[in-house]
Order: structure tokens, then C-alpha cells, then sequence
């Protein structure tokens, strides 16, 4: 009778580990290994971090409805740390995904200082939605293979595409930005001029065409307002 030579066995071993490390991989709550231990800025703070409590207090404070997120470490250094689940900000957001509560803040002040101010002024109307294109998605910056991290990888960004307003009007950041109507554009310039005092990184259309279509805020390494 033959039993399992010992180089058997071994590959046995070796494929187990492997089958360990694809269960293990996706989104899951991994912790961070050493490596991921990077310098603590916005965006890398727990959720038990005093700063992060202090946070979620002052959007409670602000009125917002919402869910706070468990801390997660995606693979490829992308995480979600003390973020939110946005239910409720005054105005209806569309497809939100997980946001830091530092941005979630901001959010809020850029849409009700800055932006629903804007529209009345503009078009003598509300805003009744904001159409988001995500913030949390582990992408490199401008998606472009080869560069780092983008913020939206730490949920610490977000993406605002265009509006709908409350007579049904929409304005959209790819057909208004360099339009023929004066006021959408002027409208437009305004949102993201005033969004550099909320936001670390404001880019539109004029940083360069990746964003010809939407307007990226971030709480990254700024300011920059392009
Ligand atoms: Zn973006």
C-alpha cells in the first residue's frame, strides 16, 4: 500500500493556503497588514478615533439622516473608515456609496451654502436632486492603470455629475459646462469655485478630460481648485 509522499502532501498544503487566500480576498472587514499603516490624514481615521466621533456628532448636529458604516479594508489599500451611509441631507443624493464623515460634512455645506443658493439664484428654483457618480470605488486616480490611489479608494471623494431641479429642469456638468446658455454655465463655475472652500481638491472640466463630464471633491492633500 502507498501513502501520501511527503511532496503530496505539500502541494495539498499549498493549495489549501490557496483556496484560504481567495475566499479571503474581495470586500471584506481584512484588517490592514504593516505595510497599509500609512500616515493618518483625512480619510484614514477609524471610526473609534476622537476626531471621528467628534464628526459624526456634528453631522447629527446638522440635521442629516444617516448610517454609520463599519471600518473595512478592501484589497489594493482601498478602505472605508469612518464612513456613512447618507440617507438624508436635505436633498436627495443619487448614487451614493460609502463617504467619510469628514466629506459627508462638507457635502452638506457645499449643497446647502453653495450649491441650493446657486439655483435659486441662477434659475429661481431648488434643487431637488443631486445626481451623484459615486464616492467609495477602489480605482487609481483618474482610473488610469499605473497611478495611485484615488481618494474615492479611501471613500474620502465624490463625484457630482449633474441636477435636477424642482421644475424638472436639468443641468449636467458635460452639456453645461461649455454650453450655450450663460446662466448654466455661470451657475456651474460658481458651485465649483465655492466648492474650494469646503473641499481639499475641487477638479472640473478645466483640470483636465477625465473630468469633463462631473466635478470631484475630495478631503485629500490639498488645496487645489482647478
Ligand atoms: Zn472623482
Amino acid at each position: 500500500m502507498q501513502g501520501k509522499s511527503p511532496i503530496a502532501t505539500k502541494w495539498v498544503l499549498v493549495l489549501l493556503f490557496a483556496l484560504a487566500a481567495c475566499v479571503g480576498s474581495g470586500p471584506s472587514d481584512r484588517q490592514p497588514s504593516r505595510s497599509d499603516q500609512t500616515p493618518v490624514t483625512a480619510g484614514r481615521l477609524p471610526s473609534n478615533s476622537p476626531q471621528t466621533r467628534q464628526c459624526i456628532s456634528q453631522l447629527r448636529r446638522m440635521g442629516a439622516s444617516f448610517e454609520p458604516l463599519p471600518d473595512r479594508w478592501f484589497g489594493g489599500g482601498c478602505t472605508a473608515l469612518s464612513s456613512v451611509k447618507l440617507l438624508d441631507i436635505g436633498t436627495p443624493l443619487a448614487h451614493m456609496t460609502a463617504i467619510t464623515c469628514p466629506m459627508a460634512t462638507n457635502l452638506i455645506a457645499w449643497s446647502r451654502d453653495v450649491a441650493q443658493p446657486a439655483a435659486r439664484r441662477y434659475f429661481g428654483a431648488n434643487i431637488r436632486q443631486i445626481e451623484t457618480m459615486g464616492s467609495y470605488s477602489c480605482r487609481p486616480v483618474n482610473g488610469q492603470a499605473g497611478n495611485g490611489l484615488s481618494e474615492h479608494g479611501r471613500a474620502n471623494a465624490i463625484d457630482i455629475g449633474g441636477f435636477t431641479l424642482a421644475d424638472g429642469r436639468r443641468v449636467t456638468v458635460l452639456n453645461g459646462w461649455n454650453g450655450k446658455d450663460d446662466r448654466v454655465r455661470q451657475f456651474l463655475r460658481d458651485i465649483h469655485k465655492g466648492a474650494c472652500r469646503n473641499f481639499q481638491i475641487v477638479l472640473g472640466p478645466d483640470a483636465n478630460h477625465w473630468h469633463a463630464d462631473h466635478l470631484h471633491f475630495d478631503m485629500g492633500k490639498g488645496p487645489y481648485c482647478r
